[in-house]
């Protein structure tokens, strides 16, 4: 089988992974960022989700920098949405644009933010591999040393100093062999369409996305929080059947337009690419957080995240978070590192992917290239590298 070496190799291309790519490779490792779709950013951007969430604390105060902040800052170039100016109370100069002005958070077009993150990669000067799956990955002891790849040329063997699992889901790990938790999830679709009465997720005109969603009695609901649940996402064919009953919703709305004048302005415009599962897996982790882990101190913290949904106690993300207690040479980041419970539904969003991934994207970058595996490394040379 053919064979490329790499000194990192970050999977996935969410968030998570496009800021362990861009991290490592601002680091001068040679970095690989391999990613099954054609699209950057993950759920983020073709799972249709379009809010940045924030950065600040809900009171005004700037908890996540880094990479994260670059990326919110960026993130509105090809699109409708702005900043706000503060961290903080309502922003002035927005574009009408109702997305929780209260906190440092914004919108952005999903496609337009995958134009911004392959940008930022090209400037980093990471490799990309796109329309390429991880297939397997290979330990030497206990130890992953490469993964295999399967694109249009055929098999290829991947090898690296280090790497990360950005894959959403821990696939990469779990492939090596690793334990994964996992969670319920709940069918809350987003669709991006047109209609005549744009909901509060609204781009310009009509277009805006809409959540849709199912309660146990198939009526409509005020709140996705109450939606039905969908326990077990661990197969591939629960995971069919958790999509295909989000289009047979969405179908329910338009059926509502078919041979009629209104289809003419009430239509889908695009559907989610990814399954909408806000908990895959995660790994098992030297120091899963839990959520008595709420406004705790870790010495070995890479960063903080806020709590999205409320002002409240800012999470410090320690670095043993994203370790893997049962796997070497491989680290986790994004929604599977691990995080269990409260502490997960705050960690799996786009700016703790952003944090972790850069955190991560460093630490591979410094395991690279002092032959070490994450377990190994000390993790206040990583905090000097972090923004924190
Ligand atoms: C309905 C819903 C609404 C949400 N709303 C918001 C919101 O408003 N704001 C917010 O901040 N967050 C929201 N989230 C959560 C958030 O979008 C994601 O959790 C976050 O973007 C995850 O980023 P990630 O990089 O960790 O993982 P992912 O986005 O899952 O990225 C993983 C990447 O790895 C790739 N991959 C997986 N396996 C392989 C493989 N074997 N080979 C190659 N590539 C592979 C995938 O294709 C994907 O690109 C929402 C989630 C859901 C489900």
């Amino acid at each position: 089988m053919k064979t490329k070496r790499y000194d990192v190799i970050v999977c996935g291309a969410g968030v998570a992974g496009a800021a362990a790519a861009v991290a490592a490779a601002r680091r001068g490792a040679k970095t690989a960022l391999v990613e099954k779709q054609c699209l950057l950013g993950g759920l983020a951007t073709s799972g249709l989700i379009y809010i940045f969430l924030p950065l600040c604390d809900g009171y005004g105060h700037q908890v996540t920098s880094g990479l994260a902040e670059e990326m919110i800052r960026r993130c509105t170039e090809y699109g409708p949405f702005d900043v706000p100016a503060q961290w903080g109370g309502p922003a002035e100069g927005r574009s009408g644009v109702a997305v929780h002005p209260e906190r440092f958070q914004c919108g952005f077009s999903p496609a337009g933010f995958s134009l911004t993150l392959d940008k930022m990669l090209e400037e980093a000067g990471a490799d990309l591999w796109l329309d390429t799956v991880i297939i397997g990955a290979n330990k030497t002891g206990d130890a992953v040393s490469s993964v295999t790849v399967f694109n249009t040329s055929g098999k290829i063997r991947l090898e690296a100093g280090c790497f990360v699992d950005a894959t959403g889901g821990a696939y990469a790990v779990q492939m090596a062999g690793g334990r994964i938790h996992r969670a319920e999830n709940r069918v809350t679709p987003w669709v991006m369409e047109m209609a005549d009465d744009p909901s509060v997720f609204h781009f310009t005109g009509p277009l805006h996305v809409r959540e849709a969603w199912e309660n146990a009695a198939g009526g409509g609901l005020e709140s996705s929080a109450g939606a039905a649940v969908y326990p077990d996402c661990s197969t591939g064919k629960s995971i069919t059947g958790f999509v295909r009953r989000s289009w047979q919703l969405m179908r329910t709305r338009y059926d509502a337009f078919k041979n009629t004048d209104a289809r003419r302005r009430n239509y889908p415009v695009h559907l989610p690419a990814m399954p909408q599962l806000r908990k895959i897996g995660c790994i098992d982790a030297l120091k899963i957080l839990r959520d008595e882990d709420r406004g705790k101190h870790f010495d070995d913290a890479v960063g903080r995240v806020g709590d999205w949904r409320r002002p409240a106690p800012v999470w410090e993300v320690p670095y043993g978070s994203l370790v893997p207690r049962d796997t070497e040479n491989i680290l986790a980041a994004g929604r599977c590192i691990g995080a269990l419970d409260d502490a997960w539904e705050v960690c799996r969003v786009i700016p703790a992917a952003a944090l972790t991934g850069e955190a991560a994207g460093i630490a591979a970058s410094l395991c690279a290239e002092m032959n070490i595996t994450p377990s190994k490394l000390d993790f206040t040379i990583l905090q000097r590298l972090c923004s924190r």
